[in-house]
């Protein structure tokens, strides 16, 4: 199959495929990354993706690109396949203002925290205030984790003990090194989820389904920095069943932001 930008791509198995949405990709410019709306979407139509959860990369409100809202804002008024989680910066004295600001014109259906970027532990004061903030408007928070001390599902577990009226995603499921420790986090702790990223084992999203049940199991890209098609197939490949395939490309994500 050739894109539209006349590379060569993965065909998805469009035989058994599903309705597939995608609870981690990007929309942003920073550094040597300009992916915009329109790299995005180009790359979820070749890998047939209807929605994307889109993030910035700039943790919010940054103060070192000023039109960084600004764009993230306008990519989710202008692209109805886009579902806003709101990056932010919890040491930022402007982060709960913004959260409740662009909570109200109904604009996101979640928060993103990443304690790598930011260098701020997951359960520390300011990071426990936006993640109680974000379950009290219905919004469930996608924490990064692995591979980092700052990062781990271990770390972010304290979060979900503190605040278990809170649903968290173990974004990554716990990159490379910790996704064993991910899988025993969820199953100690129901309000916690795995979202399928960049993490590079098959065969883990096959022991997470075993372990945890595929309900609170997301598909998820880090597109376009990472081509989403790689990672569909890498779910494929994983061998779950139809219904438990079904789940964990949409319908388990749906169901968790139904209400938000
Ligand atoms: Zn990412």
């Amino acid at each position: 199959m050739v894109s539209e930008r006349g590379e060569t791509v993965l065909q998805v198995n469009q035989s058994d495929s599903f309705r597939i949405i995608d609870a981690h990709a990007h929309s942003d410019v920073k550094f040597s990354w300009q992916h915009t709306p329109e790299q995005l979407l180009s790359m979820m139509r070749e890998s047939g993706i209807e929605q994307s959860v889109i993030t910035s990369y700039w943790d919010l409100p940054s103060r070192h690109d000023p039109h960084a809202v600004q764009r993230f804002e306008d990519a989710l008024k202008a692209h109805r396949e886009f579902i806003g989680f709101l990056r932010l910066n919890p040491n930022d004295r402007d982060a709960e203002t913004l959260l409740a600001n662009i909570a109200t014109g109904k604009l996101i259906h979640g928060l993103k925290l990443n304690p790598m970027t930011t260098a701020v532990p997951p359960w520390s004061e300011n990071s426990l205030k936006l993640v109680a903030a974000s379950s009290e408007l219905g919004l469930p928070v996608l924490f990064h984790t692995g591979d980092d001390p700052i990062s781990t599902p271990l770390q972010v577990e304290r979060v979900a003990k503190v605040c278990p009226e809170a649903s968290i995603i173990l974004g990554h499921m716990g990159g490379f090194f910790y996704v064993d420790e991910a899988i025993r986090v969820a199953k100690r702790n129901r309000n916690v989820s795995l979202e399928t990223s960049v993490m590079p084992y098959p065969r883990m999203i096959q022991k997470a389904v075993e372990s945890i049940g595929s309900e609170r199991i997301f598909f998820g890209s880090d597109a376009p920095g990472v081509h989403s098609a790689i990672e569909i197939q890498k779910v494929v490949a994983s061998g779950l069943s139809k219904d438990d395939q079904r789940n964990v490309f949409s319908d388990s994500f749906q169901e968790l932001i139904r209400s938000t």
